[in-house]
């Protein structure tokens, strides 16, 4: 496979050269070097917040129940539907927030960056904004305090107990030092923070109403089954990222750091498994090592670009990772 022009692809020497894009760019999300000092307390007592306790524990109750209905009493098709959705919504989160907007791996024309917002609304794991300040935050002070999902806390936290406890306060602390500045001149991510409650509502009443449109599917099947079910799957396969790509694995390119490597995640979350390559090496835009490994988010980048609808995409060259494994792999 060739790599094509418009891919920047930066070798070792980079990293020190003064007129290099990439040192810049990795402000957006290197490792903070002050992080180490900060560590974790471990008898620190989370205060639970028990009306997110109540809203995430409906929410699931629903989607197990969606899921019962899903096997039930659904057409085949309604499954396929919310599956397909619940891929569609991942790559809107995978592609869009993560690796075009939290680390500016490549750029895009305003069309793909407003299907990938559209996508990501649709996820539900709330604004764009929101998001990718968290997601600096966890690749600058990982698996430390100031970390918002800091999986040294257990496995729990860091998958959902973050979302239901109040902020620990070095999260609160550091949190003000996250620049999202430059999310604010995009119009796409600056509109869905705007109006994302009506357009999350919006967008997910069409998803319901396909079904019961195109192939007569009862309302109450298409909503159990298209939104609780659809949500509360992808919802968890999203989070094992925090969770469980920081807990099992290997760890060929730093062995000093959590996150790890696993195929089997990859798969359920279209390519964000490769979790120890992504740490080290977070600006680029395939998120694994050239020519190792490949997931759709990747393809559909690469397809993207094909289409001169995405450009600059951002990769470490083959020397460059050598070089990292061997030095701390
Ligand atoms: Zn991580
Ligand atoms: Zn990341």
């Amino acid at each position: 496979m060739t790599v094509p022009k418009i891919i920047k692809t930066f070798k070792t020497s980079d990293i020190n050269s003064e007129n290099a894009e990439l040192p810049e760019k990795q402000e957006f999300h290197s490792k903070n070097k002050s992080a180490n000092k900060i560590g974790t307390d471990y008898n620190f007592k989370r205060q639970t917040i028990w009306k997110l306790v109540l809203f995430y524990g409906t929410l699931h109750v629903l989607g197990w129940y969606g899921l019962y209905r899903a096997c039930v009493y659904c057409h085949t098709v309604t499954v396929l539907y919310s599956i397909i959705v619940g891929v569609a919504s991942q790559i809107g989160i995978n592609m869009g927030a993560h690796r075009l907007y939290a680390h500016r791996s490549f750029k895009a024309k305003l069309p793909l960056r407003i299907a990938l917002v559209i996508l990501d609304t649709i996820a539900g794991m709330y604004t764009l904004y929101y998001w990718v300040r968290d997601h600096r935050q966890h690749h600058k002070y990982t698996d430390t305090d100031a970390d918002p999902h800091n999986s040294s806390r257990g496995f729990f936290f860091s998958h959902v107990g973050w979302l239901m406890s109040k902020k620990h306060p070095a999260v609160r602390e550091y949190g003000k030092t996250i620049d999202v500045h430059d999310l604010e001149s995009d119009k796409a991510v600056m509109f869905q923070k705007r109006y994302y409650l009506p357009l999350y509502v919006f967008l997910n009443s069409i998803i319901v109403a396909v079904p019961v449109w195109l192939w007569n599917e009862t309302a109450l099947n298409s909503i159990f089954a298209s939104y609780f079910f659809r949500y509360s799957l992808f919802f968890n396969i999203t989070m094992c990222v925090n969770s469980w790509a920081h807990f099992f694995g290997s760890k060929p390119y730093d062995k000093n750091i959590r996150p790890a490597e696993s195929n089997v995640l990859s798969f359920l979350v279209v390519g964000e498994g490769w979790h120890n390559y992504h740490h080290t090496f977070p600006w680029d835009y395939r998120a694994a090592e050239f020519g190792l490994h490949y997931s759709l988010t990747t393809f559909l980048i690469d397809l993207s670009n094909k289409f001169g609808l995405a450009y600059d995409l951002k990769c470490a060259s083959k020397q460059m990772v050598q070089k990292r494994s061997l030095r701390t792999g």
